[in-house]
């Protein structure tokens, strides 16, 4: 009956490295969470864009607020974070 034992020996020595993985796997998804920079937010509405960074701000701003300041001149200030 040893073979047998250690049989299930070597399948939760497997399982457990399993789990290992999955912790291991779970903290880097909590690390990149703390790794990816905030999301970007409009000034004018408060707005959050859900893409990297500022994708989506053209034509948003185009829709929303182009009778503000024409995007062409909020794009460089947006970028720059000096518009508020
Ligand atoms: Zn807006």
């Amino acid at each position: 009956m040893t073979d047998q034992k250690s049989q299930l020996d070597r399948f939760k020595e497997a399982a457990r490295e399993l789990e290992t993985d999955d912790d291991e796997e779970r903290f880097n998804e909590c690390l990149r969470g703390i790794v990816t920079p905030a999301k970007k937010v409009c000034p004018e509405c408060g707005h959050v864009f859900k893409g990297n960074g500022w994708d989506g701000i053209d034509a948003h701003w185009r829709s929303k607020h182009e009778d503000v300041m024409s995007y062409e001149k909020v794009w460089p200030l947006l970028r720059a974070g000096r518009y508020h």
